[in-house]
């Protein structure tokens, strides 16, 4: 789960970390209140779960009250990378020196954390370590060692970052263990014209397996960041949207991760993790079949269902009940074995939808989804 920059603002200073003053309000009659309250100059700044708001027009300074409600007028609402933006936080102006990026993420191959700093910080972080890797500096984070004053004082020097920052360094790690982040990233991370580190922008991505010890951000934060994902969590479905072509619906997380590899061994890019559970209930088909079909990326339809408790026959059942509840926009192809799988097969082939195919396999299924997606 991502936490909105305020959220994150929020933590950082709880952790002795500087950030500006700063409001957060959904009204452009808000925003000027809260400007007057900072003194009339601000930055409005949209609250949306994604980067490059600066490059967008989300983050914009404002010389007075009046101009920060006009500001936030033009702001709230705008469409951010599909984001709508529903509120502005509204900081006080910070007169910046230097710009500088720190993060701690984790890195799962290795099992460890990675500290990414760089002396080149700003809105073009992503094109200094595209084109001059040598500027970013990565250093392995041990998490039983974590990062001590000596330790931070190694990433400073690595990045190139100023002395001062080393405090910062220490009380971000510590950002990261109390709140059971993912990732902490600050950027820019700023030494003001008056000499002080100040964290001008937060990203913080907490560990939901850790939801239960951090409830403090409630159902704000815990809204879906994918519109399509929220719909499916509604439904009590367990899907997770991808960004390729082929809509993949399965019973079982295990065959659902196997059938993502073979959709990617066939050179298409799955659209979603779809695991409908053992159930497979019509119900359950139909609201899976109606999430996925309403994707605009998605092509084609690859249902691979391996019959256990739940027999191919019910399934093949629910997928033709399914097709009364649910309009299908876009071909599907099934794939049903195990138990009672001729059984389903015929269900199918009794139903004749034009736009249902069976396979045997999982890789014909798969070389058939991708094959379809890749015309359609
Ligand atoms: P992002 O584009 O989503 O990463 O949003 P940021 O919060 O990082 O803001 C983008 C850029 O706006 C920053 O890199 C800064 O250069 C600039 N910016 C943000 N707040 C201030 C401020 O208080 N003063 C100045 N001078 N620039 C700011
Ligand atoms: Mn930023």
């Amino acid at each position: 789960m991502d936490l909105y920059e305020h959220q994150a603002r929020e933590l950082f200073e709880e952790h002795g970390i500087l950030v500006p003053r700063a409001e957060v309000t959904d009204s452009p009659r808000g925003a000027r209140e809260i400007a007057r309250r900072l003194g009339g100059r601000v930055v409005v700044k949209a609250q949306v779960k994604t980067g490059g708001r600066g490059k967008a027009g989300g983050v914009r300074p404002a010389a007075d009250p009046a101009a920060a409600e006009l500001t936030a007028r033009r702001i709230l609402g705008m469409d951010i990378k599909g984001h709508t933006v529903g509120k502005v936080m509204l900081a006080e102006p910070v007169d910046i020196d230097r710009e500088f990026y720190v993060s701690y993420v984790l890195d799962r191959s290795a099992g460890r954390f990675l500290a990414i700093a760089s002396a080149e910080g700003g809105m073009d972080i992503e094109e200094v370590a595209a084109t001059r890797p040598e500027a970013v500096a990565r250093i392995p984070v041990d998490p039983a060692e974590g990062v001590t004053p000596a330790k931070a004082a190694r990433i400073a020097e690595a990045a190139g970052l100023p002395p001062q920052t080393v405090d910062v360094l220490v009380r971000l790690w510590q950002v990261l263990v109390r709140e059971d982040a993912l990732l902490v990233e600050v950027n820019p991370l700023v030494r003001t014209a008056q000499g002080r580190i100040v964290a001008l922008d937060g990203k913080v991505t907490l560990d939901d397996n850790a939801g239960f010890r951090q409830t403090r951000w409630g159902t704000e934060a815990a809204e879906h960041d994918d519109p399509l994902e929220a719909r499916a969590a509604a439904l009590g479905l367990n899907y997770v949207r991808l960004d390729g072509e082929v809509g993949i619906i399965g019973n079982g997380a295990g065959l659902v991760m196997s059938t993502l590899d073979v959709v990617a061994g066939c050179g298409a890019r799955p659209a979603d993790f779809l695991d409908i559970g053992g159930g497979a209930s019509a119900q359950v088909m139909a609201d899976g079949l109606s999430v996925i079909l309403s994707d605009p990326a998605v092509k084609s339809v690859l249902v691979n269902v391996f019959g256990g408790i739940t027999a191919c026959d019910a399934v093949a059942d629910g997928i033709v009940r399914a097709l009364d509840e649910v309009r299908l926009t876009k071909p599907l192809v099934v794939r049903l074995d195990g138990n009672n799988a001729a059984r389903g097969r015929a269900v199918l082939d009794a139903r004749a939808h034009p736009l249902v195919e069976q396979a045997t396999t999982m890789d014909g299924a798969a070389r058939r989804a991708a094959q379809l997606a890749a015309t359609t």
